[in-house]
């Protein structure tokens, strides 16, 4: 169903952002892959998904802390009907302990690069009357935990910039969602359960039951080939008049 289109996909060469790029690849769309390294993995991956699936996939370069990096990625490209904001890093600690430089780059690559990526994608969308914006959010958008001070606010920005995007383009073709995950085991889940295992002294099953999946009503994780489907489904007709809201896909988390 999106043959034509090119989706531009950011901090994609792992977890969730992988998952929706590969399932756009699927759909037939032409898809760019991102991360903020250059490795031959990178674009042999791209190299994989574009075999796997018959269509065009590319590996571009651009760091999502930087804005202009971001602007770059969009021109790079070439072309940007569908643009998915995914990149993200996550840091826990305590606000006065909070790390200024984590605080800092968590704003950088989790909220402000989903504003330089929009503000370069737009324009050519509106002159071809027809846009997906797709923000990847979390549970953390719209609900909290301790600890999480940068994450949960740059995630709660997310969700206010989706709606603006949605406003400001109401009515042109162009739409803004934002998906809110639950816990979804990828590298950036991975690698905070060392931590959660010494701070509650338990072992690895018992984090991921008691402590992550225990705000997950569904007792599960999502996967990333949901996020896939989720996004799929945003860039079909039958969501035309869906913008401006959340899709929560967190196994009852935000019903708690
Ligand atoms: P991940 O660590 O697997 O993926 C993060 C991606 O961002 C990677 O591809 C990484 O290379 C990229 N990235 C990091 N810094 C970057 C930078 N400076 N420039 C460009 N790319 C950069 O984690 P994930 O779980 O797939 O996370 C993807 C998004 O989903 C994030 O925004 C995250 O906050 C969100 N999310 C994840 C979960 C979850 O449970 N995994 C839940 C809710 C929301």
């Amino acid at each position: 169903i999106l043959k034509g289109k090119t989706a531009i996909v950011t901090g994609s060469n792992s977890g969730i952002g992988l998952g929706i790029a590969r399932s756009f690849a699927e759909a037939g769309a032409s898809v760019v892959i991102n991360s903020f390294t250059d490795d031959a993995a990178d674009h042999e991956l791209a190299t994989e998904i574009a075999k796997e699936f018959g269509t065009e996939v590319r590996y571009i370069q651009a760091d999502m802390s930087k804005a202009d990096q971001c602007r770059a990625l969009i021109e790079k490209a070439g072309a940007c009907d569908i643009l998915v904001n995914n990149a993200g890093i996550q840091h826990v600690a305590a606000i006065p302990d909070f790390p200024v430089e984590k605080w800092d780059a968590i704003i950088a690559i989790n909220l402000s690069s989903a504003f330089h990526c929009t503000a370069a994608a737009l324009p050519e969308m509106q002159k071809k009357g027809w846009g997906r914006v797709i923000n990847i959010a979390s549970a953390h958008g719209l609900t909290a935990s301790p600890f999480k001070s940068a994450y949960v606010a740059a995630k709660h920005g997310v969700v206010g910039l989706t709606k603006v995007t949605a406003l400001e383009e109401a009515g042109k073709g162009i739409t803004c969602n934002a998906i809110c995950p639950g816990y979804v085991l990828t590298p950036i889940v991975e690698k905070q359960i060392p931590d959660q295992m010494k701070t509650h002294h338990m072992d690895r099953e018992e984090v991921i039951k008691n402590v992550m999946l225990a705000r997950q009503p569904s007792g599960e994780f999502a996967t990333v080939e949901q996020m896939g489907g989720t996004a799929v489904f945003l860039c079909s007709p039958a969501a035309d008049q869906i913008t401006g809201t959340t899709i929560s896909v967190d196994g009852g988390w935000t019903a708690l």
